[in-house]
């Protein structure tokens, strides 16, 4: 039997993992984790997230000392760096076979095939595995073999010949123990404490799993109703655990009752609109493996007529600190400040606001989140900017812009949403909570644009 190596990245589990898994049915294995820390800055990657992901590791490294694997954690400040770190570690532990799970951002992906080579040299079998995804991107095409622009028409042909997908890695059992060390998961990287926002968020695959299975057992059954409605606690609150892989998605299909496609036709219209959410989640990393444009910070419609943005800083600084004066929307801005986390109707309220209201370039936005996200995941924020600015997959054509006033009327009609994160505006209900500006001497900011105004002149600008 011969030293694998398993590099874990965005599959920090010990369940239904295919390349922790193999390599442990291959031979006695160490698991590694690379710190890129001034690579995840250049991608945008927030504090919020970067401590969330020390709390995975730290839990992450205690379930693998259970299977006595040891886990090191070694640091190459950009992906540029990682081929040399990890041969270096493979030298080290004469490792013959190294296992890692596919992911799908251009750098990410030529930091992989460097990485190959790399290790390939040093007489390494290199083996990579879906872990993040229950269908690879290139297995769910259209009749002429080409990728799919729109949800849809994706989603009916990734249920249609869903096969086996469903079916879950075994977990690995112990090994015997090898003599390497582990190494103790730092407490902060790039000035960023583990604490940060952990009373929230905790990490690791347990606090997933147990998120998991009381979403699965209450929520789930009312999530067709209640999930726009960012008052109550209607989704799962899973995607920071999707996003670095503390849950695999296949076993959120699982809980959800669903083990095969005719499972999942048969299922009530809450589990059902949930699994159709990760299917959305699954739709996005195919667009980024399929449209390697989009990472490199182009429109996913490349033959759209450019945008006449307005790089107007004061209305972007207005926007990000939630002080539009368009109430719903500060009051997402602020979720996302305080808890590092936006409902997903307010994501898209609040993402439209900027592109269409403010007509403010969807990248602007799209990095702020990404700062300030715990759940920041390149495939699935660039495709809701997208979606959200009209540059992306969305079936509806640019004249889909949503009215805050009306949103938040109807997706927060007691305006409770509003004034938990508002609290100046706590007096106030209905359409003095959601025009203040409409009630002599209220103080709250005025709307940073009128609506109408907005409006016509994003049609214009879209045109
Ligand atoms: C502008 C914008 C930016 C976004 N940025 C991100 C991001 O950085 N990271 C991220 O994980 N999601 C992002 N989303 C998608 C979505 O808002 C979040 O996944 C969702 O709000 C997470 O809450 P939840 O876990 O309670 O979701 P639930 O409603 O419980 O859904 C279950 C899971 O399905 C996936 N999912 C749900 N909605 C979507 C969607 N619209 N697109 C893709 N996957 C989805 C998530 O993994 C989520 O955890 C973004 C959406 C928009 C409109």
């Amino acid at each position: 039997m011969t030293q694998q190596l398993v590099w874990l990245r965005s599959d920090l589990r010990i369940h239904d993992n295919a390349a922790l898994a193999r390599a442990m049915a291959a031979g006695p294995t160490i698991a590694c984790f690379v710190i890129s820390a001034k690579q995840w800055r250049q991608h945008d990657v927030g504090d919020a997230r970067i401590a969330f992901l020390l709390r995975t590791l730290t839990e992450l490294g205690n379930d693998l000392a259970k299977l006595r694997v040891p886990f090191k954690i070694l640091k190459a400040p950009f992906f540029s760096d990682v081929p040399a770190v990890l041969a270096r570690l493979a030298k080290k532990h004469h490792v013959e076979g190294l296992h890692f799970s596919a992911e799908y951002p251009l750098n990410e992906r030529k930091r992989d095939s460097q990485v190959t080579i790399a290790l390939e040299k040093l007489g390494c079998d290199v083996d990579v595995y879906e872990s993040s995804l229950v269908r690879s991107p290139g297995t769910v095409l259209t009749g002429s073999n080409d990728p799919y622009t729109v949800f849809s028409p994706f989603k009916r042909r990734w249920l249609a010949d869903l096969g086996g997908a469903l079916g879950q890695e075994k977990t690995p059992r112990a090994q015997r123990a090898i003599d390497v060390e582990a190494d103790v998961v730092p407490r902060k990287i790039d000035g960023v404490d583990a604490s940060l926002l952990a009373d929230l968020w905790p990490g690791g695959e347990k606090a997933a799993l147990g998120r998991m299975t009381a979403f699965c057992t209450a929520a789930i059954s009312d999530y067709h109703k209640s999930r726009d409605l960012p008052a109550l606690p209607g989704t799962s609150s899973l995607s920071p655990y999707l996003s670095v892989g503390a849950l695999s998605p296949r076993r959120c299909f699982a809980a959800a009752g669903v083990t095969d496609a005719a499972g999942y036709s048969s299922l009530d219209d809450g589990p059902s609109t949930w699994l159709s959410e990760l299917i959305w989640r699954e739709f996005y990393r195919h667009v980024i493996a399929q449209f390697p444009h989009v990472s490199q910070l182009q429109p996913f419609k490349r033959n759209m007529k450019p945008v006449a943005w307005r790089h107007n800083k004061a209305d972007f600084e207005a926007w990000c600190s939630g002080n539009t004066g368009y109430p719903v929307v500060d009051a997402a801005q602020r979720q996302l400040l305080a808890t590092g986390w936006m409902h997903n109707r307010l994501r898209m309220i609040s993402a439209m606001f900027l592109t269409k209201h403010l007509l403010i370039d969807w990248r602007w936005g799209e990095r702020h989140f990404m700062e300030q996200l715990v759940d920041g995941d390149f495939a699935s924020n660039n495709g809701g900017w997208q979606w959200s600015a009209s540059t992306g997959t969305d079936a509806a054509p640019y004249f889909r812009i949503f009215n805050p006033i009306t949103q938040a009327k109807r997706f927060d009609a007691q305006g409770d949403f509003i004034k938990h994160y508002v609290p100046e505006l706590a007096e106030l209900s209905g359409k003095a909570l959601l025009e203040p500006w409409t009630v002599a001497g209220h103080e709250y900011a005025p709307p940073i644009v009128d609506h109408k105004f907005a409006r016509e002149r994003a049609l214009a600008a879209f045109k």
